[in-house]
């Protein structure tokens, strides 16, 4: 296959010529900047707080703060699943800024249960409410002394502040705050794993429970959002979907045997708050995206439960393997630019390396010297910018292009720019179908990634190839 340069260039002449509002840079020097980000490669604390609050049944998450950051919250969760997302809010105004916004909490507290009868109240924090210093603790404490709270009825909160963090750390709050407020410990240890998935799809959460079920693992997961963001149209309207995982259960992973926090960066706070409140050991794993890291998670697996791998699961690894082996020719050496959330980053990193794929840029909003590390360890070569921006990314694809680019729906006009294949990844997915639907863990869910891959790259190809080289078999 040789592609034709002159089409190449014609092809991207017109984009060129098209691209005057939406080319965000140019080729160049690229300059640190401190003080300055232009278009995030994150969103705020308080997203990730309510995608993890929802991953319990019967759970009304509360934005602590303004109108505007709970309906931005809930907006962007909707555009991303096109499922109506449930939240409340303590409605700030000015006077809230200036007094404090404790009134209002304890004033919604009483009307959500009187009004919406959640089983369980998850509130999380906004800049505001950080910035004027109420304190959940006590709020929550005067709430059940004043009677707000009926009795059987909870509540959990995590602080967000959104002057520091991501959605990826709010999610991680919010874990343990889940873990702190409702895990207990009978004293007695079960046979059951406490499984804590760092943000994954709906459907990642289902093929992790299948696999567990598979290797015939008892476990309790959560949070589990399979069936919440992604439940059936019925024609009824329900406020609380029938997915999530039950109280009483989460309740349990205070006994579990081990826990298995899958993503450092989303799961590992709640994974050592199980440890510390109720002793429970744990392994902190990558996300099992990729062979290598679904073979880790296996693996951890069997050393605490001791089975043998069933024959299905190495089957779906064969299949895996052969795919990559049969396609190696059209992912082998193509340069990848990648950006989005930390333990995806992660994972897919060391799993385009398998393909023979060479990511060469990198780029996650959240800050952490374990992810620049992790990422340098990975791949050494690569650009690497924790806590950057779109703009860099855009800068470095400039001035070293590259065959791929993998990120959120903001990649788009990046991609566009540059006319280079895109391919749809992480969180905000709002302009394609099929996350919800379709993991990307487990092995079934590597097939999948390689499956789009090859159909972005395969594309391209048909697209810019002389027409008498045009194949038929690929
Ligand atoms: S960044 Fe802060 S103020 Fe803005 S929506 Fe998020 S929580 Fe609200």
């Amino acid at each position: 296959m040789v592609l034709l340069d002159e089409q190449r260039e014609s092809h991207q002449k017109t984009w060129r010529q098209k691209m005057t509002l939406l080319r965000h840079t140019h080729a160049g020097e690229v300059k640190d900047r401190e003080a300055l980000v232009i278009n995030p490669a994150k969103t705020c604390q308080p997203i990730g707080a309510m995608y993890a609050a929802l991953g319990i049944h019967g759970c009304l998450p509360h934005s602590h703060g303004s109108q505007g950051c709970c309906s931005y919250h809930r907006s962007t969760l909707t555009r991303h699943y096109k499922d109506p997302v449930m939240a409340s809010t303590s409605s700030f105004t000015e006077g809230t800024a200036v007094f404090g916004g404790q009134a209002n909490l304890l004033t919604a507290i009483q009307t959500i249960f009187s009004v919406y009868d959640p089983k369980i109240i998850a509130i999380h924090t906004t800049c505001l409410s950080e910035t004027i210093g109420d304190d959940m603790v006590q709020i929550s404490k005067k709430a059940f002394d004043e009677g707000k709270v009926p009795d059987g009825k909870l509540i959990i909160y995590a602080n967000t502040p959104s002057y520091v963090g991501t959605h990826v750390t709010g999610y991680a709050n919010m874990l343990k705050g889940i873990v702190r407020g409702l895990c207990k410990s009978s004293g007695t240890k079960g046979e059951h794993a406490a499984i804590l998935p760092g943000w994954v799809e709906p459907s990642d959460m289902r093929e992790i429970k299948r696999l567990l079920k598979v290797m015939g693992v008892p476990y309790v997961m959560f949070p589990d959002t399979d069936g919440v963001f992604d439940a059936p149209m019925t024609g009824k309207h329900v406020f609380y979907p029938k997915g999530g995982t039950k109280i009483e259960d989460i309740a349990t992973g205070g006994d579990a045997k081990h826990s298995f926090a899958l993503g450092r960066v989303a799961a590992a706070l709640g994974s050592e708050e199980l440890q510390k409140q109720c002793e429970v050991e744990g392994d902190v794993l990558d996300l099992p995206i990729g062979i290598a890291a679904t073979d880790r998670f296996i693996e951890a697996l069997r050393k605490v439960y001791g089975f043998a791998v069933p024959e299905s699961i190495t089957d779906e690894r064969g299949k895996l393997v052969d795919l990559l082996s049969d396609m190696e020719q059209y992912l082998w050496g193509k340069k990848v630019a990648i950006f989005g959330d930390p333990d995806q980053l992660i994972a897919l990193t060391e799993f385009l390396g398998t393909m023979g794929m060479v990511v060469r840029h990198i780029v996650t909003g959240t800050e952490g010297n374990y992810i620049r590390d992790r990422l340098a360890e990975i791949n050494p070569d690569a650009n690497i910018k924790t806590g950057g921006d779109m703009y860099t990314l855009h800068q470095w694809m400039k001035n070293e292009p590259v065959d791929l680019l993998i990120g959120n729906t903001y990649g788009k006009y990046i991609a566009r720019d540059e006319d280079v294949p895109f391919l749809r990844s992480g969180f905000p997915i709002i302009d394609r179908q099929g996350h919800q639907h379709f993991p990307t863990v487990g092995y079934m869910g590597g097939i999948r990634l390689v499956e789009q891959i090859l159909n972005l790259l395969m594309d391209r190809i048909d697209r810019d190839v002389e027409e008498h080289k045009m194949e038929l078999q690929m």
